[in-house]
């Protein structure tokens, strides 16, 4: 109707609100100002936001306001998944002061929000990873402490986070996710911007270390990335997990994937035997203690990390098709008749998303020599392992991938040091690779010492006045041993 008209918006946090005082342009100020209003969390007040709606309505200017600083630490860590526990207990034992910003309720990512239950790769690690399978062990049922803690509780794994953090005096946000990152005229990484209950926030630090698996915190610093495959960038699916009980475990030893490696093809066996397809098809089956097992059988395919649309969508997707799929066993009988669904995770499992670009790239081509690395932080041992990108051929896993061979190989420090900004470390399934490196070095076994080489790095180029890439890392590993 007024297609000349600037039509200024008032937001709060969750939603707008057209405001009729608002829409002369006479009231950018007052807008500004209103934007700028202090925030007050006890009486529940919140920083207001202002904007300015374009003419066609696909895109709102939100107007400058002032938020305020948090923190500033040392270190800050964003993710507390496996490789964000390794930085942040890394960097923390080694005398920095560390920040930890986790977007979830609990520390573990997909151990824990994603009820993962099994930590691949870990058995020829020390440090960190071998602290948290001992402590998974001791305190976890009898199947823990029969798999070294390799099969842990999620319950558990939390518990032992949380305390392990606090005892060496991390910082930890949790239920605040990174939104933006500030960098110098030098390039060089000086600040996050996140959002929560608490509102908009800033918090400084002297080096960062990315382990929001996604590569969120380097995306929003500007560094360059690789995602998936071919041009269309195809991912791996993402899968569901869940807890299940009502079953015996002598009942059902057969279909437990510990027991021998005969259990999935036997379980998928039983499902379409009874009409039940899933759409992965290994499906396997933990048990956990007592009368608690873990359940993956679900694969949602060409979902990006990126679209919060489609994560929403196949979210929602695989919850039904997991109570389908237990309804469906239950109507079996026999040992079968009493299973029940105790949760599903909160978190979907997010196997691939953004590879960020570091100071080495990790490639099929190393896997297939098993490369040897005068600056390695840890040697991967696990298969390349890509799950079926689509539902062409109804597959399991894509073995055509695993053509080029594997054999043990460094992860070298390079790959963790973000390579287009400064003072950026990277850990976890974001690191610096290609894509079917990736699918090997992406289990958590691997996650957790990658971490704590990054988060030890951080803290000694703090000491040393150094940028993390100027640091080898032979001269950073005695500060581990000390
Ligand atoms: C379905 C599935 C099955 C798997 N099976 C196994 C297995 O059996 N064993 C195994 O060892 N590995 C397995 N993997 C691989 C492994 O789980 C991941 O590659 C591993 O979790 C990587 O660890 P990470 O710390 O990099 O990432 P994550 O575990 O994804 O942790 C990232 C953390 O960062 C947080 N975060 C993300 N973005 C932000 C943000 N913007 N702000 C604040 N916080 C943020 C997340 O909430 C999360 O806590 C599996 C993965 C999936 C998806």
């Amino acid at each position: 109707m007024f297609p000349s008209r600037r039509r200024f918006l008032q937001a709060t946090t969750g939603g707008l609100v057209v405001s009729a005082a608002l829409t002369s342009p006479d009231t950018s100020v007052a807008a500004d100002a209103a934007a700028n209003r202090i925030h007050n969390p006890v009486s529940g007040d919140v920083l207001r936001s202002a904007g300015q709606l374009s003419a066609d309505q696909k895109s709102l200017v939100e107007s400058q306001r002032s938020i305020p600083v948090s923190g500033q630490s040392d270190v800050l860590v964003c993710g507390g998944g496996p490789a964000g526990i390794g930085a942040a207990l890394a960097a923390a034992r080694a005398g920095a002061s560390v920040q930890l910003i986790e977007v979830a309720g609990c520390l573990g990512g997909v151990w824990t929000a994603g009820l993962l239950t099994k930590i691949l790769d870990a058995e020829n690690k020390s440090g960190i990873m071998a602290e948290l399978l001992q402590k998974f062990a001791e305190r976890g049922s009898d199947v823990a402490k029969s798999t070294d803690g390799t099969v842990y509780d999620p319950e558990i794994a939390k518990w032992v986070l949380e305390e392990l953090c606090i005892e060496a005096g991390v910082k930890i946000r949790l239920h605040t996710r990174l939104v933006g990152v500030v960098t110098d005229d030098k390039r060089k990484v000086v600040a996050v911007l996140t959002e929560s209950k608490s509102g908009r926030e800033a918090w400084l630090a002297d080096r960062f270390v990315d382990c929001s698996g996604d590569g969120d915190l380097a995306a929003h610093a500007g560094c360059q990335f690789d995602l998936g495959v071919g041009a269309d960038c195809e991912c791996q699916p993402m899968s569901m997990l869940a807890l299940l009980t009502g079953i015996d475990p002598e009942e059902v030893r057969p279909f437990i994937r510990e027991t021998s490696r005969k259990a999935k093809p036997l379980l998928l066996q039983l499902m379409e035997e009874n009409g039940i397809s899933p759409t992965y098809r290994g499906p396997t089956l933990r048990h956990l203690h007592s009368n608690i097992f873990s359940l993956m059988t679900n694969h949602e395919y060409g979902v990006s990390a990126f679209d919060a649309d489609a994560i929403s969508e196949a979210t929602i997707q695989a919850r039904h098709e997991i109570h389908a799929i237990v309804n469906g066993l239950r109507k079996v009988g026999g040992p079968w008749s009493n299973l029940a669904v105790v949760a599903t995770a909160e978190q979907i499992g997010v196997r691939e998303g953004r590879r960020i670009r570091g100071r080495y790239q990790i490639t099929a081509d190393d896997l297939s020599k098993g490369l040897r690395h005068e600056q390695a932080v840890c040697r991967a041992k696990f298969a390349i392992d890509v799950h079926a990108l689509n539902t062409e051929g109804n597959k399991e896993v894509d073995r055509d991938y695993k053509k080029g061979g594997m054999r043990p190989y460094d992860i070298p420090y390079p790959a963790l040091i973000a390579a287009d900004v400064d003072g950026l470390l990277l850990a976890g399934r974001c690191i610096s690779g290609d894509f079917i490196a990736h699918s090997s070095y992406r289990v958590t076994g691997n996650s957790v010492p990658m971490g704590e080489a990054a988060g030890l790095a951080a803290a000694v180029s703090i000491q040393k006045k150094v940028m993390p890439h100027e640091l080898d890392w032979n001269a950073i590993k005695p500060f581990a041993q000390a």
